[in-house]
Formats: C-alpha cells, structure tokens, sequence
C-alpha cells in the first residue's frame, strides 16, 4: 500500500479540526491554542492587574487607559468591533481567574445601555466583555440590571454632574438574586466611577456585594 501524501493528511486535519483562527484584533495572525488572540496583539496590551484606588467597592482593572487599550476600546465600541470586545473580555477572564480577590463571584453583571442607544449601536459593549470573560472564567451572566432613564453622554460633564446624570438610571429585576451574594459589575472603563456608584449602589440596597471589574481605568497610571 502506498503511503497517504502528506497533502491529503493537512486537508482532512482541517476538514475534522479545522483551520487556526485567524486573530480577532488583527484577522491575519493565527491564534495559539489557549490565548484568545495572536500573541502580537496581546502583547501590545500594557495589561497588569490593578486594584483601582479610591472606590467604596471594590474595583479591578487590566490597564490604564491610555495608548492601545484606549484605541482598542474605542474601536470595540464605535466600529462594530464585536469581536474585539469579545477579545478583550477574554483577557479579562483570564486575569480574573488568577486573581484572589475575586474567588467566591456568583455572577457577573454587565452594566446596560439605555435601549434606544443600544439599538443605535447594534449591541452592548459590556454585555459583550461578560461574554468574553465567561468563556474563560467560569461566574455565568447575569441581565438582571437594566437602563430605565436615558442619560446624556458623560464624557462632557464634570463629576457633580456626572453623578447626578445617572442618579435613577438603573433599576434590577429580580433585585432579590443579588442578595448575599458576590457579583461583579462589568464595563469597559472607569473614570470618575459615577455610573459604577450608582449602579453598585443599587445591588447593594438590594443586599448584594458588588465588586467592579473593567478593562481600563483613568485612575490608573504606569
Ligand atoms: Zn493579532
């Protein structure tokens, strides 16, 4: 019998395993198994684990918000970049599994957006980073909070009024789930934390422990 060429032996291993993934930041390099992108585009992240400083809850973060995080995210958020927010939960997950503080989370609860800007956008950024974070991390999602007040963009506005711009801007369904139990709120950045207060505020009035959990933070510096 003759030997099978090697050709045939490559085209039925992608035909039962099929090809590497091509990278979801870059879509040209393939990915390793066991990361969630080319080892170039996680690199180029300045990721560390931070407790964020100055929070009534406790808050983590991978980055500061500066350089490529920065352009990551905006890409993630104006650009369709679904992908890239699934990429970046995915770095998440896998710094939140390491990390002590967090041993113990129920679930993870994506901050939301106020339906019509939701539809706009086509998706939820955060609802994406907790996607991406479970597939690595092993609390379930839990779309228990929703946006009942449309509030202005926050970027424009100075901390008083960013905390009164979202006061009232959430509500819990099933408030009673959160109830003694560890859950991490997920967005992609803290600033002045007004929009996390609030939102952490209400799970805790409702007897739940809120921790935060971010890809960058401007309260964070290299
Ligand atoms: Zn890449």
């Amino acid at each position: 019998m003759n030997p099978v060429p090697w050709h045939w032996l490559s085209y039925l291993e992608a035909f039962f395993l099929g090809q590497p993934d091509p990278c979801p930041v870059c879509q040209q390099r393939s990915v390793a198994t066991g990361w969630p992108g080319c080892a170039s585009c996680v690199e180029a992240l300045p990721l560390a684990w931070h407790s964020i400083p100055g929070m009534r809850y406790p808050c983590f973060c991978i980055s500061p918000y500066t350089g490529r995080t920065k352009e990551m995210i905006a890409d993630s958020k104006y650009h369709g970049g679904v992908e890239l927010a699934r990429f970046l939960g995915n770095v998440l997950g896998i710094a939140a599994q390491q990390s002590p503080e967090l041993v113990g989370t129920r679930a993870l609860i994506p901050l939301p957006l106020h339906p019509e800007r939701e539809l706009v956008r086509g998706f939820n950024q955060s609802r994406l980073l907790a996607d991406g974070i479970h597939e690595w991390w092993k609390p379930p999602v839990w779309d228990v909070m929703i946006r009942v007040k449309p509030t202005a963009s926050q970027s424009e506005l100075d901390r008083r009024q960013r905390r009164s711009n979202v006061r009232g801007a959430f509500a819990l369904q099933k408030g009673n789930v959160v109830r003694g139990r560890n859950v991490i709120l997920v967005d992609d950045i803290l600033t002045t934390g007004s929009t996390f207060l609030e939102a952490a505020s209400l799970v805790a009035a409702f007897g739940g422990r809120p921790k935060g959990l971010f890809v960058a933070s401007g309260r964070i510096h290299r």
